[in-house]
């Protein structure tokens, strides 16, 4: 019997207000595991009464207590790292290995991170000098207060990661949180209710509401009382929130896609750019918004590169997401599968060649338990038009494309040649290529020499269509908190 997901106001564990449930399938063997809450604006609605009254206790706690309570939240996840990890993987298609190594240690780390990061704030004051416009003396005080209730909107590629990326540090602020992970992936936001229930969190700080984008999603965006949305998803739905809130005069954080460019100079450590080259394409079957998906290489490597790309990619241990010894599990849904893989035929009709993978794995190749799941190999493809669909527009699976390049000019201008521009990475041995390089790329997030290398200090979102505004470090604490400054003459 699929177990029941229930979603989190006030403190406990409810049903959605309409009892209807929707199927959450395992997409490692495509059958239903558990039924999440089908809920709709009155469960949202319920969510923020809760959250609205827990805020001015909330708001005014210690932030040493806060912090604590956000440690508290952070050790349980630790000390149930095996079944979040299991849990996750389950839920997603993804090796246990990567949950067990990644995802779930970042969730720990998120919350530590942000209940370290509240205990010194920064104090902004300014003294006013008197000058020609005005005589007086005055110092000024920066204040930050918490806005009031969040709404935390997250993706199903990374889903503890992303959920507590938004509220670790809305709560560590003195937010209270209205939170909907997605649909396709609840089971560990539900999970981290309990935990945070377990932790001692007062009834109302944190909500977790589940559900579709439509209702659930859009009543948080839509909510009156709902001031501030954090989300991470799709351009296109991004899009519309920033529509929706924008006309609402509310404060906005987007997290959208990509179609990131990884870009190798002739004069790279190409075995290390090879090795980071696999993981940076097909790490959790290309489904991170970070992943590069477009690899540009010098004119005189590209055989060699395309070649060691191949043979890496057809190395992969396709299977089982529970073995731990799978590199590469399934896909998150069928659809999501049916999706990728119209890009790879697309980019067939195109006239690409495909050089491995290209069409979803053979059912006989894999374990009895997986062979109705939604697993779909690492695919590279050459010899596509920097300008065609699957060039420009995000794949977000394990599908990747090769492009030769002669100048640092031309890589460039492919690499800044699409909508987005979330993240960039590329490979050089030459300090001024890098700083040249590295000011050049229109992205919010640049690596060089390396991929996926993060300190939770730095900025992180995108440019273009890739999104608006930042979260991570001092970027988030501002974002969840509203300034007024106090000028007092002196
Ligand atoms: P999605 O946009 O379909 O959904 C994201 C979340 O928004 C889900 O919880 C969904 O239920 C909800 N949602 C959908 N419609 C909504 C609406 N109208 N109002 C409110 N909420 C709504 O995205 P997805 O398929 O879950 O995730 C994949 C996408 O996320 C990719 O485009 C990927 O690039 C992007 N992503 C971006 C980042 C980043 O940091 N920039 C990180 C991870 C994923």
């Amino acid at each position: 019997v699929p177990e029941l997901i229930s979603n989190f106001i006030n403190g406990r564990a409810v049903v959605p207000q309409s009892g209807s449930y929707l199927d959450n399938p395992d997409p490692a063997t495509g059958a239903v595991y558990s039924r999440v809450p089908d809920s709709s604006a009155g469960d949202v609605e319920a969510a923020t009464i809760a959250a609205k009254s827990a805020f001015p206790a909330w708001s005014s706690t210690r932030r040493e207590d806060r912090s604590r309570l956000l440690h508290t939240l952070a050790d349980l996840i630790d000390a149930n790292l095996d079944a979040l990890a299991r849990a996750e993987s389950i839920d997603s298609g993804k090796p246990v290995s990567l949950a067990r190594s990644v995802d779930i240690p970042r969730a720990a780390a998120n919350f530590r991170f942000f209940a370290d990061a509240i205990l010194a704030p920064r104090i902004e004051t300014y003294h006013t000098q008197p000058g020609a416009v005005q005589a007086d003396r005055a110092v000024n005080t920066v204040l930050r207060r918490p806005r009031g209730v969040a709404g935390c909107i997250s993706p199903w590629n990374l889903p503890l990661y992303l959920y507590s990326w938004k509220v670790a540090p809305a709560l560590a602020t003195g937010n209270t949180v209205v939170g909907k992970p997605s649909e396709l992936t609840p089971m560990t936001a539900s999970m981290l209710a309990a935990f945070a229930a377990q932790a001692g969190f007062p009834p109302g700080v944190f909500n977790v509401v589940h559900g579709r984008g439509q209702p659930a999603g859009a009543a948080i965006v839509s909510h009156p009382e709902i001031p501030t949305i954090t989300f991470t998803g799709s351009t296109a739905v991004g899009r519309w929130i920033g529509q929706t809130a924008g006309q609402m005069l509310k404060r906005v954080s987007l997290e959208l896609g990509g179609k990131n460019p990884y870009i190798v100079f002739a004069d790279a450590d190409v075995p290390a750019a090879l090795d980071t080259a696999v993981r940076a394409a097909f790490s959790n079957q290309g489904q991170i918004c970070l992943c590069g998906s477009r690899f540009l290489v010098e004119r005189s490597i590209y055989n060699d590169f395309l070649a060691g790309l191949v043979a890496r990619a057809k190395a992969l241990r396709i299977g089982d997401p529970l073995d731990p010894q799978t590199q590469f599990g399934a896909l998150v849904s069928c659809e999501h599968l049916q999706k990728v893989d119209s890009y790879v035929r697309l980019a067939r009709d195109l006239g690409g060649t495909i050089h491995c993978g290209g069409s979803p794995v053979a059912p006989s190749s894999l374990p009895d338990r997986c062979r109705k799941g939604f697993f779909y190999p690492p695919t590279v493809i050459t010899g596509l038009d920097p300008a065609c669909h699957v060039e420009q527009e995000e794949i977000f699976g394990p599908v990747v494309t090769v492009t030769p390049f002669d100048s640092e000019d031309q890589a460039l201008a492919l690499a800044n040649g699409t909508p987005y521009g979330l993240a960039s990475t590329f490979w050089t041995r030459s300090a001024e290529r890098i700083a040249r390089v590295g000011a050049a790329l229109d992205a919010g997030i640049i690596w060089a020499n390396c991929w996926m290398l993060r300190d939770l200090r730095t900025p992180f979102g995108g440019m273009k269509q890739s999104g608006v505004g930042r979260e991570g470090g001092e970027e988030a604490l501002k974002f969840f908190t509203e300034a007024s400054n106090v000028c007092v003459r002196a």
